[in-house]
């Protein structure tokens, strides 16, 4: 049997917390389907309860987190450290965790923030009557194939998350579950979100209804990740990044990768699972890197460093427009088909009325889509650069650290270490955060990366 908290590669003490409160919520579950608890009173009559009683106790009982819930039923001798070492006092195991409605999950993108967000919507969902996300059961796999009706992802298609699409989401929310047990929402770079559409999250992640659990993705806990109130209501699991040797074995376990291409994509993706992959299989992402990394040499000559940003930011546009292209193309026909368009029966010769429009508004999601991939490969490729310099830098100081790119330190990191000192070093990496700093604020990508060359030019050459 696999357990879905199997796929979260060196997670272990997150796997265990999600467990421990997905098997919490079971019991809250069961208590909610039971309704609210039954008076002393054998001649109970339901008849004296109002609907609106009814409900106010539901929602009690549904009060997670409340000490009512946490404490009496649990606490035999032996609970009262929620780590207790040496024999197990009672054959039965009952976690002390709890239960709660909103959760944000941060991580660096590929750190696996989502595959827990999903991996955790399973274990809540999971119909296997003794193991909590068993991975096999029919909600186990739905949810994990993103096919199960109550466990909604949002995921930003755009530069940003809109208040349109919060308001469905919200609406959805409140329905109760029509065959799992929750109905859950997950939010991926919820970081994405509009200001708007954050505020309206929180109103529904501060009044839940009882049966909704939120589970929302962001890179950190940062202000400008995620508003400071909405991260608030949330209880938070910080996702660590998987060691060199953990993302290896799931290379050549999961991916069938040969142990040499693992390797060598292990040590030079910065903890990306994801990232390792692609690496490992894909000729072109390699290609990109190489790229990347190369700037740090061809930024030292007026006579390189431009024609080289230029190359860099084209092929982020590339690589963005074959991820884009593809799927574009389907969803422009799938909408051609569902308007009537296209078809060639009688009568669907001429498009209906609104068909333009409708197609206009999907070019233009795709075009901010297209966008939004563009900056993300290239924001991959300076994250890549900064990492190269911090290597030089590592070098220089003799720092006893493993290295970001460590097939690069004799060509590159190593020589720059001998011809650049510390501070120049530094003052590098500085520049390429400030061009993340600024293509974040939507200016031109060629503009931000030619005024990176320029700086990291004259800091390199200020011998
Ligand atoms: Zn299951």
């Amino acid at each position: 049997m696999t357990n879905v908290f199997d796929r979260l590669t060196g997670q272990r003490a997150v796997a265990q917390e999600l467990t421990d409160a997905a098997t919490a919520a079971r019991v809250l579950a069961s208590r909610l389907d039971a309704g609210p608890p039954a008076p002393a009173a054998a001649d109970f009559d339901v008849a004296e309860h109002d609907d609106a009683e009814l409900d106010a106790s539901v929602l009690d009982a549904a009060d997670f987190d409340s000490p009512d819930f946490d404490a009496p039923d649990f606490d035999s001798p032996g609970f009262d450290d929620p780590i207790f070492d040496g024999p197990t006092p009672s054959p039965v195991v009952v976690p002390r965790a709890s239960m709660t409605h909103a959760w944000l999950f941060t991580g660096p993108p590929g750190s696996g923030r989502s595959v827990a967000a999903t991996c955790f919507a399973a274990a809540l969902q999971c119909q296997h009557p003794d193991v909590v996300g068993c991975g096999e059961c029919r909600a186990c796999v739905t949810v994990m194939a993103q096919t199960h009706a109550d466990v909604r992802h949002i995921v930003p298609q755009g530069l940003s998350l809109s208040v349109d699409s919060m308001r469905e989401i919200v609406q959805a929310a409140a329905r109760r579950p029509g065959t799992g047990r929750w109905q859950i929402v997950v939010v991926e770079d919820a970081d994405r979100l509009t200001e708007q559409a954050a505020n309206a999250l929180l109103k529904v992640v501060e009044e839940p209804p009882s049966r909704t659990v939120f589970l929302l993705c962001a890179p950190s806990v940062d202000p400008e990740d995620i508003s400071v109130t909405l991260r608030s209501r949330c209880r938070h699991v910080p996702l660590a990044t998987p060691t060199v040797a953990d993302i290896e074995r799931v290379l050549i376990d999961r991916d069938g990768l040969d142990a040499d291409a693992a390797r060598w994509a292990a040590s030079v993706c910065g903890g990306h699972i994801g990232r390792a992959r692609r690496l490992a299989t894909d000729p072109e992402a390699r290609e990109q890197r190489d790229k990347a990394l190369a700037l740090a040499r061809a930024a030292t000559r007026d006579s390189t460093a431009y024609a080289a940003a230029e190359e860099l930011v084209k092929s982020a546009d590339a690589a963005a427009k074959a991820i884009s292209a593809e799927r574009d193309e389907a969803e422009t026909e799938e909408m051609k088909t569902a308007l009537g368009a296209g078809g060639t029966g009688k009568g669907t010769a001429r498009p209906p009325r609104g068909t333009a429009g409708a197609l206009k508004e999907l070019e233009k999601r795709q075009k901010s889509r297209a966008t939004r991939v563009g900056r993300d490969t290239l924001d991959r490729a300076l994250v890549d650069l900064a990492a190269l310099y911090r290597d030089a830098l590592v070098v220089s100081m003799g720092a006893q650290v493993t290295a970001m790119h460590p097939d690069k330190a004799a060509d590159i990191a190593i020589p720059m270490a001998a011809y650049a000192s510390p501070e120049q070093l530094l003052r590098c990496v500085e520049a390429v955060l400030e061009c993340r700093e600024v293509l974040d604020q939507n200016v031109k990508p060629k503009f931000a990366v030619d005024a990176m060359v320029a700086t990291i030019g004259q800091v390199m050459r200020s011998n």
